[in-house]
C-alpha cells in the first residue's frame, strides 16, 4: 500500500483553516498558560515504521497538563490491574474536567482516570505504591517514553499548586469519602507535577506511540504495558479523553486521544501512528479549537479512523 502524504494533508488542512478559523481562549489560570503566543500551532505524525510528518511549531515546548494523565493511568495499570477499578471507573462523565457535583452524589469514585478527580485518585494510588512516587512516576515516563530529558517544570506545578483550589476541593471531598489515603499536600503535589511537563509535538508524538504499537515503544522496544491493557487505555481515551466533549471528539476524528488545557491534543491510530497537535486557543470545554479541527482533517482526509 502506498505511504499517506501526511505533511500534504497537514498544509491542506492548515490551508483551509487559514483566516476563516480563529476561536477560542487561551487558558488563563496560571502566567505559565496565560502568556503562550496564542497563534502558535504545530503537529507532528510519528508512525509505527518511524516515518515522520511535521508541520508548524512542531519543536515548540508547551505544557501538556491533563495528557500527562494517560502516563499515571498507565503505571497504575500496569502495577495494580484490574484492582484500579475499585476506586474509579471508566465511564464518561459528561460533566467538566473539574467538577464537583457529580463526585458528591457518586460518593467520592471518580467517573474515569482523566477527569481531575480520577487523575487525583490515580496519584493516591501512586504515593501508596511507589517508594519515592516523584521520583518513580517520572523514570517510568522516561523510560517509557525513550526520551530521557522530560522533567517536572518546576514552576508550572508551583502556580498550580497556588491556584489549584478546586483540586483541593475535590481532593478533600474523595478523602471525606474515604477515596484518598494519603496527605493531600502529597497527593496534590504529584499530581501537579505530572500536568507541569512539557513537551513538543514530536515528542509527545514519540512518547505515545506505545499505545499505536501493542503496548510496546518502537523507539527504544521497550514494553511500557500489556497489549491487553493498552486496549484499555486507549478505549478509555476514546470515551473519556475530551471530558464532557469525548462524544464530539470521538464522532468528529474516530480516534482515541486525550486533551490538555495547555493547548495539546495526542490521538493514536492503533497499529498505524501516533499524532500531536498543539494550538493554545481552548474551546468553552477546555479543548484545543484548532487541535481538534486538525485531528478532524486528518481522519477524514485520508479516509482512515478506527472506525
Ligand atoms: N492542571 C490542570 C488542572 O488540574 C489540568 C486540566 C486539564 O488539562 N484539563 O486543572
Amino acid at each position: 500500500m502506498d505511504k499517506v502524504d501526511y505533511l500534504k494533508v497537514f498544509r491542506e488542512i492548515v490551508a483551509e483553516m487559514d483566516g476563516a478559523d480563529d476561536c477560542g481562549e487561551v487558558a488563563t489560570y496560571i502566567p505559565e498558560l496565560a502568556n503562550v503566543d496564542p497563534n502558535k500551532l504545530g503537529m507532528h505524525l510519528t508512525t509505527v515504521s518511524n516515518d515522520n510528518y511535521s508541520l508548524g511549531d512542531s519543536d515548540e515546548k508547551f505544557s501538556i497538563q491533563s495528557i500527562a494523565k494517560v502516563w499515571s493511568l498507565t503505571l497504575v495499570l500496569k502495577i495494580l490491574g484490574k484492582e484500579t477499578w475499585k476506586r474509579l471507573g471508566v465511564e464518561p462523565s459528561g460533566n467538566a474536567f473539574n467538577s464537583l457535583v457529580q463526585l458528591e452524589y457518586e460518593k467520592g469514585i471518580p467517573r474515569n482516570p482523566f477527569i481531575n478527580a480520577g487523575a487525583i485518585v490515580i496519584c493516591d494510588m501512586l504515593v501508596s505504591l511507589l517508594e519515592v512516587p516523584k521520583v518513580d512516576l517520572l523514570n517510568f515516563i522516561r523510560k517509557s517514553s525513550g526520551i530521557e530529558s522530560i522533567d517536572y517544570s518546576p514552576g508550572i506545578a508551583e502556580s498550580e499548586i497556588q491556584t489549584g483550589h478546586r483540586n483541593y476541593a475535590l481532593a478533600n471531598l474523595m478523602k471525606d469519602f474515604g477515596n484518598i489515603h494519603n496527605d493531600i499536600g502529597t497527593v496534590l503535589d504529584l499530581y501537579f507535577n505530572l500536568c507541569s511537563i512539557e513537551l513538543t509535538c514530536k515528542e509527545l508524538a514519540q512518547a505515545f506511540l506505545f499505545l499505536a504499537s501493542k503496548g510496546v515503544n518502537p523507539f527504544n522496544n521497550e514494553t511500557v504495558i500489556s497489549p491487553r491493557r493498552t486496549k484499555r487505555i486507549n478505549s478509555i481515551m476514546l470515551m473519556c479523553g475530551f471530558y464532557d466533549e469525548a462524544g464530539e471528539f470521538a464522532f468528529r476524528t474516530g480516534l482515541p486521544g486525550k486533551s490538555g488545557v495547555g493547548g495539546g491534543i495526542v490521538a493514536i491510530h492503533p497499529g498505524e501512528f501516533c499524532i500531536a497537535v498543539f494550538s493554545p486557543k481552548l474551546n468553552k470545554r477546555g479543548n484545543s479549537y484548532k487541535g481538534m479541527k486538525v485531528l478532524e482533517g486528518v481522519t477524514t482526509k485520508t479516509n482512515s479512523s478506527i472506525f
